[in-house]
């Protein structure tokens, strides 16, 4: 898609401005300006990347592990590598991941007093209903198992709202926006005040509690749950994931759960409080899919000269959930991946180390596939005991934050890189790279490196719509990517692992981590 691109002629010019005013050696830390050259030209004039994403959403997404989505859209991730001349293209298994899950046909309707239909979708992993079925609208909101045992013999054959309707806020911040060039000086400052961000306190506990409660609902005979969306509040684009449990196929079963649109779920709270009955009528066809239980990473490979043995990654996670079509969570950075390997290709550029690229799988469930990887690559996290592939890597960069342009790179804590990322910035500072923070980010697939002590980074990127509307939710859709941000990341990208597999060293390390746990149990997880 080069329609909304650059001019040729602008980009040439701009780009022969910064060659006559920018130095460029920064320390003692080599830039390739020509390599810098040829990578925009390639990926600015002769752009996949939008191509790309169009087929891993609208063509194959959603896609959720182990889903048959997931694999054809691998298949055509592997076929569309192998025609771009990417070596050792191949589905690595990693497992056991459980069973995958799709739906097929989805309806939810309130009957009356008011007919309506809903704005609602099935949680990922739940059971569907047993064709069209019809039934009352119950509240079953209660503060503990006593209170719910109370309600024994009492759910036959009704929909069970368990919660209370959420109050919802009006919006008055944009849910995208640009940093602010103070907000990237902010960035660069050194935190102080401890970092460590926990998850919400008994989050376990509460896991625990929502399983056994869903467990009670099906032996009594409920036909489905509905929940409220999450009170994101996001005017009809829902977030919805799915009981990790249902993975397992002799878990105890669990009824059908269906989150409405907050102000959807309202209506009918609302309604039942005022003792008049709802009725509903649900149509909801989910299929498990037990022949493999395990799921694969997507590998490939540009072979390096004379340190091929040495590899530099470059990935992002392929997965997604499974209401949208997972564009910017990550298809992005899927696409954003690929296409930099390709522009690696294609502009024939030499790199003196092997550029490996990993289309990760699981990541959603829990870095599943790049922990898989890293621990049969690199090193056992309980142990630290350290495999060969530990000594060979460069580095690994990751990028799974939306659509928004890359700003900088999180350090992870690693201020040695800092000269290095930053002579390697200086040519990308014209397409808006300029930030790099101490700072760490987590929750995807870098901390599967980090945490074994390789050097894992994740791009800084605009806040673009990401965690306050597209992210996990019904309206990941290709339309909430930006076509120029996209090239911009995949040049960028592209951009530091040519660095990355040229200069003389790996890229310098953190102090190896101290063994998790150096005895480990021999429980399976
Ligand atoms: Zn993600």
């Amino acid at each position: 898609m080069n329609a909304r691109t650059l001019q040729a002629g602008a980009l040439a010019a701009a780009l022969l401005t910064i060659a006559a005013a920018e130095p460029w050696a920064q320390g003692s830390e080599r830039v390739d300006l020509d390599a810098i050259y040829k990578i925009k030209d390639e990926g600015f004039q002769r752009s996949q990347v939008m191509d790309t994403i169009g087929y891993l959403t609208d063509i194959h997404g959603p896609r959720l592990t182990n889903s048959p989505n997931i694999r054809k859209a691998a298949d055509w991730a592997a076929a569309r590598l192998k025609e771009w001349g990417i070596a050792g293209v191949r589905q690595e298994l990693w497992g056991p991941f459980g069973r995958g899950w799709s739906n097929e046909k989805f309806t939810a309707n309130v009957l009356s007093p008011q007919p309506f239909p809903l704005i609602a979708f099935s949680k990922a992993w739940a059971p569907g209903t047993n064709g069209i079925v019809t039934a009352d609208a119950v509240m079953v909101v209660v503060e503990d198992e006593e209170e719910l045992k109370e309600w024994t013999g009492k759910l036959r054959g009704k929909i069970v709202l368990p919660s209370k309707p959420l109050a919802v806020k009006p919006l008055f911040d944009p849910t995208g926006r640009r940093f602010t060039e103070k907000d990237l000086a902010d960035m660069q400052a050194q935190p102080v005040a401890a970092e460590g961000r926990s998850g919400p306190p008994n989050f376990q506990a509460s896991q625990q509690r929502t399983r056994r409660r869903m467990e009670f609902f099906a032996r009594e005979g409920v036909l489905a749950v509905l929940e409220p969306g999450n009170g994101r509040n996001d005017h009809g684009a829902i977030l919805v994931t799915g009981p990790r449990d249902l993975r397992d196929a002799k878990a105890a079963p669990q009824p059908p759960q269906i989150v409405v649109a907050t102000e959807h779920y309202g209506r009918i709270a609302r309604t039942l409080e005022k003792k008049i009955p709802v009725t509903i009528e649900l149509n909801v066809q989910n299929r498990y899919h037990d022949e493999t239980l395990d799921s694969f990473n997507i590998l490939g490979e540009l072979p390096g000269t004379d340190k091929a043995d040495e590899v530099v990654m470059l990935g992002a996670h392929f997965d997604s959930w499974h209401t949208g079509t997972g564009a910017t969570d990550n298809a992005s950075g899927s696409a954003a991946m690929m296409e930099a390997i390709r522009i690696l290709k294609a502009s024939g550029v030499k790199m003196r180390r092997t550029v490996r690229l990993a289309l990760w799988t699981g990541e959603e469930q829990g870095l599943l596939g790049a922990r898989a990887y890293a621990k049969q690559q690199f090193a056992d996290i309980d142990t630290m005991q350290l495999k060969p592939g530990h000594a060979k890597l460069a580095g690994y960069f990751n990028m799974d934050n939306g659509t928004g342009a890359i700003r900088g790179v999180y350090m992870q804590g690693n201020e040695a890189v800092r000269p290095i990322f930053s002579a390697w910035m200086a040519p990308l500072a014209n397409i808006g790279m300029t930030t790099l923070t101490i700072r760490n980010t987590g929750s995807t697939d870098h901390v599967a490196f980090d945490e074994v002590g390789l050097p894992g980074f994740q791009f800084i990127q605009d806040p673009v719509e990401y965690s306050s509307h597209s992210h996990h939710s019904n309206m990941d859709l290709y339309e909430r990517i930006q076509p120029e941000d996209m090239m911009k990341n995949a040049v960028i990208i592209a951009s530091f692992v040519y660095h990355a597999a040229n200069r003389d060293e790996l890229l310098p390390r953190k102090t190896l981590p101290k063994p998790r746990n150096p005895r480990p149990t021999t429980t399976p997880q």
